[in-house]
């Protein structure tokens, strides 16, 4: 049975479930909802926008939906990098965007109340003037939201330290296909209570329900931190010293590598420089955590010493503000310099392996990229063993290949990263980037289970279609 056509009828009652000016139809304006940051050439058109305001017009719109058998995608910022939020069945997206509040910031049991539309830094902006930590910190974290975050269950740069989206979301209030709304978890960090929703809906990628609300925890107020830059003139090198600074007992909060390509784009598109540019082929950009200001010095020494003595020429510790928002600037942007050299930079690329299998995944990266003809850059979260290649379309390739092309390619680098005990996704997800593959290297019986839970969650394939395991009918 195909999907029900979005007519003007329909239409109309999805205008009335939100209000009018929530509801878009105008081709030019849908525009905007078609792609999502793996890039235009991964978009599809959306035959209508709604954007509701609460969680009761949510439900509202996936009760007209489910009657009528229309495909809603649910859409946050539009950052993800797999083209999760993009409509590949047209029919509604449901953008959060007007869904913003911070609800509350509730110290006795140290969580915030969240509307899935808060911008990621916004959160921690709030937390942070009211003494706490809210500890996600994806790379996105000034355009992101915080619903998207969980719907991916977003990494960063703070993971080696407090861990992915999953582990701080501690309660959701979600809308179902059918209009139903569950509540789940709660303002606790305990719960036993049958099988966690809560736990499988973080990164399920809006294909089984619609967040809209997040209890989230936060952590006491951090001890003073530290960055570093470390410069190599060897990768391997580099590589070597990843695993002895996390392995040193130092409480390292963020362990990040950019490679030399990525930093030549990335400074000529911010206009400044990175220290040793000419010589260096990586950087480690560490940033070192301690509770007073002796723990804190011997903290970063050591991991100086460490690098010092693994190969690096120099390393530089951030004495001001300044210089550590100069250093994290070119890694938040490794992206955007990526994408100045070549629009059609792709992002997807996002292997997880073993930390011990970083310099044998390396290896591999370079020689297949050799053999595909693709120039890459790559940005690291290393300390976790998450590695982004980011591959520049050929010279004279259309756009269309190269959408083919640099899926296929992603294809083979994730076959790698599987036969070195990973996978073929840290923390972007799948979205419909990475769909084949997916399906190609999970066995039949995983499938069967995934599948059995689509079903039981939206039985007639409307939330999010063509996504993850899930095809389009
Ligand atoms: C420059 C840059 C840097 C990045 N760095 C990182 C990084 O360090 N770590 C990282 O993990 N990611 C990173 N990302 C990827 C991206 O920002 C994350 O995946 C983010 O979590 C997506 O949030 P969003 O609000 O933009 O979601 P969208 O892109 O709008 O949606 C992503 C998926 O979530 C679903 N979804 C969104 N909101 C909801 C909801 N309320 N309920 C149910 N489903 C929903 C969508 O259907 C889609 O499948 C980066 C992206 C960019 C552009």
């Amino acid at each position: 049975m195909g999907y029900g056509s979005l007519t003007k009828e329909i239409f109309e009652e999805l205008a009335s479930a939100v209000g009018r000016a929530a509801a878009i139809i105008d081709a030019d304006a849908l525009e905007n909802y078609a792609y999502d940051q793996a890039g235009r050439v991964w978009g599809h058109m959306p035959e209508a926008v709604v954007r509701p305001r609460n969680t009761e017009q949510v439900s509202s719109v996936m009760k007209i939906a489910s009657k009528y058998r229309i495909p809603v995608t649910p859409r946050g910022a539009g950052s993800g990098l797999n083209g999760g939020a993009v409509p590949l069945a047209g029919g509604v997206v449901l953008s959060l965007e007007r869904m913003n509040k911070i609800l509350e910031i509730d110290k006795i049991n140290r969580v915030a109340v969240v509307e899935p539309g808060v911008v990621t830094n916004d959160l921690c902006r709030a937390a942070a003037a009211e003494g706490f930590l809210y500890a996600g910190y994806p790379m996105s974290t000034e355009t992101s939201f915080i619903g998207g975050n969980f719907a991916t269950n977003a990494g960063g740069g703070k993971v080696i330290r407090y861990g992915s989206t999953r582990r701080h979301v501690l309660g959701a209030e979600v809308v179902l296909a059918s209009g139903e709304i569950l509540h789940l978890g709660g303002r606790f960090r305990k719960d036993t209570w049958g099988y966690s929703l809560l736990n499988l809906l973080a990164g399920s990628e809006g294909t089984l329900a619609i967040a809209t609300k997040l209890i989230v925890n936060l952590e006491p107020k951090p001890g003073k931190v530290v960055n570093l830059l470390a410069c190599y003139p060897d990768v391997e090198k580099l590589v070597e010293s990843v695993a002895k600074v996390i392995g040193s007992g130092r409480r390292i909060i963020s362990c990040e590598f950019m490679d030399r390509n990525l930093v030549k784009y990335t400074t000529e598109y911010l206009g400044c420089a990175l220290p040793e540019q000419e010589r260096s082929e990586g950087y480690l950009l560490i940033q070192v955590e301690g509770d007073t200001d002796e723990q804190l010095e011997e903290g970063y020494e050591t991991v100086g010493k460490i690098c010092l003595e693994g190969g690096a020429f120099e390393v530089f510790v951030a004495e001001s503000r300044t210089d550590s928002a100069a250093m994290w600037n070119v890694r938040q942007n490794g992206l955007e310099g990526m994408r100045a050299r070549d629009p059609y930079a792709c992002a997807s690329g996002d292997l997880m392996v073993p930390l011990s299998a970083v310099p044998e995944m390396l290896r591999r990266i370079k020689r297949i990229s050799g053999e595909w003809n693709v120039e890459i850059g790559i940005i690291s979260h290393i300390g976790d063993g998450n590695l982004h290649p980011i591959p520049l379309k050929p010279e004279g390739m259309t756009p269309e290949r190269w959408a083919s092309y640099a899926e296929e390619f992603f294809s083979a680098l994730i076959n790698e990263a599987i036969s070195l005990g990973g996978v073929g996704s840290g923390e972007h997800g799948v979205g419909h980037v990475k769909q084949k593959v997916l399906t190609e290297n999970k066995t039949p019986a995983e499938l069967e289970i995934m599948r059995g839970i689509k079903k039981a969650f939206d039985p007639q394939n409307i939330l999010n279609p063509g996504k993850m395991f899930f095809k389009l009918q």
